[in-house]
This record gives C-alpha cells, sequence and structure tokens, in this order.
C-alpha cells in the first residue's frame, strides 16, 4: 500500500473506518462511514453508514445514535426527522446524528448484523480488525466519544421485547458533574427514568461512553419491532428539551416538561428468565405492579400438553418495565423485567 501515514512495522490503532465528514468545519454536512467489507460480491467494498453533523462556533458536542439495534424504530426515526430541520438549526456548538448505527442490521431489522450476527450493544470497546460489528464499536468509542461532551443512544424493545418509554440513567462517577447530568434527566423528562441493572455486563455502548467519562443518557422507547407512537413523541421532547439545556440550541422554546418517576432495576430478583423449553402464558401486564411470590404465568410443554403446566412466580416486587413479545421460550429467556422505585444513584 502506498502513502501510508504511520510505520508499517507499528500496528496502527486507528479506525479503517473512514468519513468525508470534517468534524472541525462549520456548516451542515451529510455523508457516510466507510466501513470497509471485501467481500465475494465486491472486492473493494465498503458499508456505508450515514451520518449527519452542524456545527456553529463554539459550544458543546452533542452525539445523538440511534439503531445500535436493528430492529429498535423510535430513535432512528426521532433522528431522521432531526436530521430534516438541522440544515436550519441555530446551534452553538456542535451535533453529530447517525440514526442508525448498526447499519446492516438496520437495514436488516434485527437486533444483530445479518454480516456477522454483531450485536453492537455488547461489543464494546471494539476492534479495528474485528468483524464488521466490532470495527463499528471501535470507531464510536476512538473517533466520536472523544469528540462528544453529551451523548444519547436510543433505543426499545425490539422484536422480542416490549418496554415501557423509559430514560435509562446512571449518575457519572465524578461527583461534581451530578448536577449536570441530573439536569439533563430532568429535561428529557421521559414518564420514568431508570438505572438499570445488566447484572454485571460492561461491553455496552453506554458502559464505555461512561469510560470516556461523557454525560451519557439511553433509553427504551417501545418494542415489537415496531415505531410506538408514544414513545416516538416522548423521544421527541426529551431531545429538543435536553439539546436546550446543554446550551446547543440556546434560542430554541422546547415544550414543557413533565416530573419523572425514577424506578430502578435491583439484580437478579428483578428478572424472570424461562427454566426450560415451553409456551409460555403469562399473568401479568405491562406496567402491572407485582410483589415477589406472585405468580407471573405458566409454562406448558408442548410435547406433553396433557401435564400441568409450571408455574413461575417473580422473585421480586416492582412494576413490570419489560416483557417479552414471544409465548415460546428457551430456558434462560428473559420473560420479564421489574423495576422498583428508588433514588438515582
Ligand atoms: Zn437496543
Amino acid at each position: 500500500m502506498q502513502g501510508h501515514p504511520h510505520d508499517p512495522l507499528i500496528p496502527s490503532r486507528k479506525s479503517l473506518i473512514s468519513t468525508g465528514i470534517d468534524y472541525e468545519r462549520e456548516g451542515f454536512q451529510t455523508g457516510v462511514l466507510r466501513v470497509p467489507f471485501s467481500h465475494d460480491r465486491s472486492a473493494y467494498g465498503h458499508i456505508p453508514v450515514p451520518v449527519a453533523m452542524l456545527k456553529h462556533g463554539e459550544g458543546p458536542t452533542v452525539l445523538l445514535t440511534g439503531g445500535n439495534h436493528g430492529d429498535e424504530y423510535e430513535g432512528p426515526v426521532a433522528l431522521m426527522k432531526l436530521l430534516q430541520r438541522m440544515p436550519s438549526m441555530r446551534i452553538r456548538g456542535r451535533l453529530i446524528v447517525i440514526p442508525a448505527l448498526n447499519f446492516p442490521a438496520f437495514l436488516n431489522g434485527s437486533r444483530t448484523s445479518p454480516i456477522d450476527r454483531g450485536n453492537l450493544n455488547r461489543m464494546f470497546p471494539g476492534d479495528r480488525n474485528g468483524s464488521i460489528t466490532a470495527m463499528i464499536a471501535h470507531y464510536v468509542d476512538t473517533e466520536l466519544f472523544p469528540r462528544a461532551d453529551v451523548v444519547l443512544d436510543l433505543h426499545a424493545g425490539g422484536a422480542s421485547f416490549n418496554h415501557m418509554p423509559t430514560l435509562l440513567a446512571a449518575l457519572p462517577r465524578d461527583p461534581s458533574r451530578h448536577a449536570e447530568y441530573m439536569k439533563l434527566v430532568h429535561a428529557f423528562a421521559a414518564p420514568h427514568t431508570m438505572v438499570m441493572d445488566l447484572l454485571g455486563e460492561d461491553r455496552t455502548y453506554g458502559a464505555a461512553a461512561e469510560r470516556h467519562g461523557t454525560l451519557f443518557l439511553c433509553g427504551e422507547f417501545g418494542g415489537y419491532g415496531s415505531c410506538n407512537v408514544d414513545g416516538l413523541a416522548i423521544v421527541e421532547e426529551g431531545l429538543r428539551r435536553v439539546l436546550h439545556v446543554a446550551g446547543l440550541t440556546h434560542d430554541d422554546t422546547p415544550p414543557p416538561r413533565h416530573d419523572t418517576r425514577v424506578i430502578a432495576v435491583n439484580g437478579a430478583q428483578h428478572y424472570l428468565f424461562a427454566p426450560r423449553h415451553g409456551v409460555f402464558e403469562p399473568c401479568f401486564t405491562l406496567g402491572q405492579e407485582v410483589a415477589a411470590g406472585h405468580l407471573a404465568g405458566r409454562l406448558f410443554d408442548p410435547y406433553t400438553p396433557w401435564e400441568a403446566p409450571r408455574e413461575l412466580h417473580f422473585g421480586g416486587s416492582g412494576m413490570v418495565v419489560c416483557a417479552r413479545t414471544f409465548a415460546g421460550v428457551e430456558p434462560g429467556d428473559c420473560i420479564a423485567l421489574l423495576a422498583s422505585p428508588a433514588p438515582l444513584a
């Protein structure tokens, strides 16, 4: 290769993903992240991940992403609508918008990428020389997070879940930033703000953003692999208020905010998993308050339907914030997630 920018004997850590977007240039730009993808049908090809950027003067950098999972639509739709307005928006600072970060998964309408089955939200900090999805994670971790002051990543339940519209929040490690962070949380003003417990999972986009010290928010705004009307409205209004409070859209007048109720997922007791294969009959609805020991549902064995179903009970108390879409379950499938009132800590 000619003109290589570094010593070929020293492995580069710089991302192989390139872009025509100049992150330092003033004004509105659209373009793509070019993820190199050499395959049977396209030897020198790449996957073009759409990205847009608006920069005016000095101010914070806000990064907005959707489509981290490809079957979650409120975020991507809200961001595509935002792109329509972006050229005429008056801002102070820099706004970077990627409506569908795992673009192959988004085009496929699936949680994971059809190319490498990669779940982008379980691949951080990514790998420069890894699979397509790992390369995208590495680019975000090395090129986008270091530029961002505030990051919002918009999710939903996807095909396998329906999720109550909920902002997910985690206070920054640095206590001196808590007040600034809480301003963003109250500005977004989702009906619920939830402290998630992923049972030790630290390969997420959010965990990586927090390692960079950015102010990070995400959220779940629907499910069933659809675009939820109410969830979309919450995302659009919340984004508008967050951009305003962050100081980016200083002369905007966003709609008034509502109160948010803070809840938390607290350990494995708040998860309901399937213990075996079967067909699950739920005895709860999304948003219902349940108590530890309450009947959650019955699990039928389709091969021996004359046998009494196995009863499943909730291990903890709280509100059902997330419920599985598919009645068919395998051992280890998450059927429901609970959360109970808690301080944001
Ligand atoms: Zn997701």
